[in-house]
């Protein structure tokens, strides 16, 4: 019989685990953890700091005895691999009774990632707290429990959002304080201003484009202080800037990898002869880019260990390990953010020529009682290859990510879209679903009948074009961009005149509320012999992203 020993005993390991015992009832399966927990549900550490899951036993999904019980592993907490011989085949063990060494004739390394701290001045202060452990969770939620009545989360990616939120809800003072120059630095800045509205309406506090430069220990309270001298008291401090693989000890045993990740090939298979890896720790490939980093999200952690088990006990029909599309969500207040596959910034790095559309759809039939929008942003190639999306509302949001992240999985087409037979109700959808509108907007861009200016064109638009407002009087008059010439779309065939006089020569650039009344003034302006194209998304758009 095999001796598998996993290390690493949380999402990555316990799958490989679990589905290496059910392929092979004789194997012999040892699972080593550093920490006193395994199996345990990390991506709700956030709910229990703010209360929403009141007891951190809900987040121990299954203990040792369970996983014996069920599965017949061997489950070692407070055992931390310290040393790997991979000539020998053992692996070297502290445990708070001395050190064990164990021999293995598979080893799978699912290690994650330890939470970054950054070099600040004062950052050891106790009141300064990451949160990648159970432990973590509770340490918070007794100083919420205390009454601690501010705090600052510094980082403002998808775990300090969470936390934001969650201390917010709490009832806290909460300041997010975020280095780059938006929120969410993944999502794009006119769906990212979306979420930096309602974590104000949450009453977050939010400071972006700066960062922290120290933290300052009292005796009630720490202070933040940021780059731009604004200082910011706390009786709690969440860290939350990102993730390191936690490979050092397997690099120094000769496992190859990339900035601290480790490399390994489609099955999970590092450099060194029976030696597997998966999770957080590991090199991805970036589908749409090709861009190798590690993306530290659950799912595919819980998938490729189970995949690499296959790969182990099964090899020839193990199933390959595949290329990264980072789908990810998160739930900010009343809205949820959502996002697949590459952003702008990662296509124009990689060098993918793309183009791009807005679209501001209900979630479901706009006549049907609660409907709301879900914003979207498509990203697509010259041939119609969906590249990335991205979306933000009040509901909805989850439905179209995954619908488009199977489609750019499954190498689908914006024409593809147009096509998917999506399930429909009023309650539920449209019968031209966000997805399919997308695929015909996306469509039309590549046959020529849509031609987009974006809100980013605003000011070349305004120096070299009439800009044409199509909405009505009455929204015109309720705000507009200044210089703009209004023509509701209802009239602009009897007023072509007009805008021709208008515009003296100049190309024409439509907008409306939402890029769909601009789109019909284009094809109008365009079959009328004008040099037009519609705003990409409309004011939404243009107001989220000035
Ligand atoms: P982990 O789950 O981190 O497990 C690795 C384990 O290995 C750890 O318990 C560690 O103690 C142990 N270990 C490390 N080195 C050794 C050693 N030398 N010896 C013994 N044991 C060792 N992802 C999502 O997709 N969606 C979410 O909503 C989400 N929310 C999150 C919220 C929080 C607060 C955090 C921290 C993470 C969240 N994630 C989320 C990320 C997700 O939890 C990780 O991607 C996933 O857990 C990675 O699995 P893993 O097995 O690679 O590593």
């Amino acid at each position: 019989p095999t001796r598998i020993v996993v290390v690493g005993g949380v999402a990555a390991g316990m799958s490989c685990a679990a589905r290496a015992r059910r392929l092979d009832e004789r194997a012999e399966i040892v699972v080593l953890e550093r920490g006193e927990h395994v199996s345990f549900a990390g991506c709700g550490l956030p709910y229990h700091v703010g209360g929403e899951i009141p007891s951190a036993e809900q987040l121990l999904v299954q203990t040792p005895a369970s996983l014996r019980a069920a599965l017949d592993l061997d489950v070692r907490p407070g055992h931390d691999v310290v040393g790997l011989d991979a000539t020998a085949r053992v692996v070297h063990v502290r445990t708070a009774e001395g050190g064990v060494t164990l021999p293995y004739d598979a080893l799978v390394l699912a290690p994650g990632a330890r939470a970054v701290t950054p070099p600040l001045p004062g950052v050891d202060s106790p009141r300064v707290r990451t949160l990648r452990t159970v432990g973590d969770a509770r340490a918070l939620r007794d100083q919420v429990t205390a009454g601690a009545p501010r705090a600052v989360v510094l980082g403002g990616g998808f775990i300090g959002l969470e936390a934001a939120e969650q201390l917010a809800q709490a009832g806290l003072e909460v300041a997010l304080v975020e280095l780059a120059s938006h929120v969410l630095p993944p999502l794009e800045p006119e769906l990212a201003s979306l979420v930096t509205a309602e974590l104000e309406r949450l009453g977050i506090a939010v400071h972006d484009g700066v960062g922290a430069t120290e933290v300052e220990h009292g005796p009630r309270h720490d202070t933040v202080v940021l780059a731009d001298g604004t200082r910011l008291a706390a009786e709690l401090v969440v860290l939350s800037v990102g993730v390191r693989p936690d490979t050092a000890v397997f690099e120094a045993a000769g496992v190859a990898c990339e900035r601290g990740a480790i490399v390994v090939d489609q099955h999970g298979r590092t450099n060194l002869p029976g030696v597997w890896a998966a999770g957080d720790a590991v090199v991805a490939t970036d589908t749409v880019t090709g861009v190798r980093r590690p993306v530290p999200l659950a799912g595919p952690a819980n998938r490729a260990g189970r995949q690499v088990a296959d790969a182990i006990l099964r090899p020839e029909t193990a199933r390959p390990i595949p290329t990264a599309l980072g789908t990810a969500i998160v739930r900010v207040g009343e809205l949820a953010a959502a996002l697949t596959g590459a952003n702008r910034a990662a296509l124009a790095e990689a060098g993918v020529a793309h183009h791009t559309v807005h679209l501001h759809p209900s979630q479901h039939a706009g006549w049907f009682p609660g409907a709301s929008p879900v914003h979207l942003v498509v990203h697509f190639a010259d041939d119609g290859r969906l590249l990335g999306a991205q979306a933000v509302g009040a509901d909805g949001v989850d439905k179209r990510i995954d619908v488009l992240a199977t489609a750019i999985r499954a190498g689908l087409t914006v024409g593809d879209l147009i096509d998917l037979d999506l399930a429909y109700a009023p309650p539920f959808g449209s019968a031209k679903d966000a997805v399919n509108l997308a695929g015909m907007a996306a469509s039309n861009v590549l046959d020529g009948r849509l031609r987009l200016w974006h809100a980013a064109d605003l000011d070349d638009a305004l120096g070299t074009a009439l800009v044409l407002d199509v909405r009505s009087r009455a929204e015109f008059d309720a705000g507009h961009v200044a210089g703009a010439l209004n023509v509701p779309h209802t009239e602009l065939r009897d007023r072509l005149d007009e805008v021709r006089a208008a515009a003296a020569g100049r190309p024409v650039r439509a907008l409306c509320g939402s890029g769909l009344r601009s789109h019909i003034a284009h094809r109008v302006l365009s079959q009328a012999g004008f040099d037009s194209a519609s705003l990409s998304g409309g004011m939404l758009t243009l107001r989220a992203a000035l």
